[in-house]
């Protein structure tokens, strides 16, 4: 048994201070990934603090087309807003294919893009992990690894991220806002998660009692033709074998605009530049969509048992381009 205190912050100064004031410390939003951890024993707080009396729960339509969700607004409140369903519909489709309906009424958007990796070793205390125990090793290197990353793996640690919403929203160019003990931040989407390198343990660039306050998503008319493609072992509460967040547009059949990122295959929510740099001025078509495809992913890096991921990325790019600029393939 250890000890474990929990406070309740009435307002976002107090919940900062609270965390800062200790080091093994951490904020408490749905906690849905939070106590499962804690219960595990793979995370230790002593003090847990409680923000869910905190008024970031807005999911507001910016005039201009961008989009603001405050990080305590629940997964399911944000897939059902008629702003996302009808202009950022790969948001609203990446939510609902996450987890299960219970969760996302509990579950946050902030703890979403904080929920940590569901490699099977880092959440067995018994085995070397990195990303738990920095210099212990990484047992899914030589191990089991079919769910792993094939892309932005290192020597350090190649497990993949989990959020499904995150991939949507690297695919959207949107801005995580933050306020600390330092001052506020407003960090792109693309420097908030970092890529394992030497520091595995640090999945994001948020600094201790640094806590999310919203989630900026741009305006992207590009996005009202989006969707979210999700592959994976069974078809519903399950986490990503490869994902696909895509928007497209084509004028005179060349494609003049296009978003795509790609989930379960990175270790972080992976945004697929070289396909669309690709992508855009060709002739909207499968040999475009396969060739770009293959562009993105000639830098995986498999390992035995996830080099099918490589094809499955491939084919998953493909259908969701096609599905989008070719509505009877849907
Ligand atoms: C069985 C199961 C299946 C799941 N399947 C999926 C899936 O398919 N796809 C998917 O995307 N997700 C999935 N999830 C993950 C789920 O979406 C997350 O557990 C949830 O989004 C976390 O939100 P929360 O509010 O409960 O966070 P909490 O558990 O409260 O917190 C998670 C982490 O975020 C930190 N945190 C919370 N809020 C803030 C904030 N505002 N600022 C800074 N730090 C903060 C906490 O300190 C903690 O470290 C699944 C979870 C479970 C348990
Ligand atoms: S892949 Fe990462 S999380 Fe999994 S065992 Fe290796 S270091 Fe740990």
């Amino acid at each position: 048994m250890r000890p474990l205190s929990y406070a309740r912050a009435a307002d976002a100064d107090a919940a900062i201070a609270m965390v800062a004031g200790r080091p093994d410390s951490a904020f408490l939003a749905g906690g849905t990934t939070e106590v499962d951890l804690v219960r595990q024993d793979v995370l230790r707080p002593g003090l847990l603090v409680d923000i869910n009396d905190l008024p970031l729960t807005w999911i507001e339509d910016v005039p201009g087309g961008g989009l603001r969700i405050g990080a305590l607004a629940r997964m399911s409140d944000v897939a059902r807003a008629p702003g996302v369903v009808a202009r950022f519909p790969m948001i609203a489709q990446a939510l609902l294919l996450g987890a299960s309906a219970q969760l996302r009424n509990m579950a946050s958007m902030g703890g979403n893009l904080c929920q940590r990796v569901r490699c099977g070793y880092f959440r067995d205390t018994t085995s070397p992990c990195n990303k738990r125990e920095p210099g212990s090793g990484c047992s899914a290197i030589e191990g089991f690894h079919r769910g792993h990353a094939i892309l932005g793996a290192g020597d350090a640690c190649i497990a993949t991220h989990p959020s499904d919403v995150a991939v949507a929203l690297t695919a959207l160019d949107a801005v995580v806002h933050t306020r600390g003990p330092g001052g506020e931040r407003a960090l792109r989407i693309d420097d908030f998660f970092l890529l394992p390198g030497d520091t595995p343990d640090r999945e994001r660039a948020l600094e201790h009692a640094e806590l999310i306050t919203e989630i900026e998503v741009p305006a992207a008319p590009v996005a009202r033709r989006s969707l979210y493609l999700k592959v994976r072992d069974r078809q519903s509460y399950e986490f990503a074998l490869v994902s696909v967040a895509a928007a497209v547009t084509v004028d005179d059949g060349a494609v003049t605009g296009v978003r795509l990122a790609l989930g379960g295959v990175g270790t972080k929510p992976w945004r697929a530049r070289r396909a669309e740099h690709s992508l855009l001025g060709r002739p909207a078509g499968e040999a475009a969509f396969a060739a770009a495809a293959a562009e993105e992913l000639a830098s995986a890096t498999p390992r035995p048992m996830n080099a099918f991921k490589v094809e499955l990325a491939k084919r998953a790019i493909v259908r969701s381009l096609t599905t989008l600029t070719n509505p009877d393939a849907r």
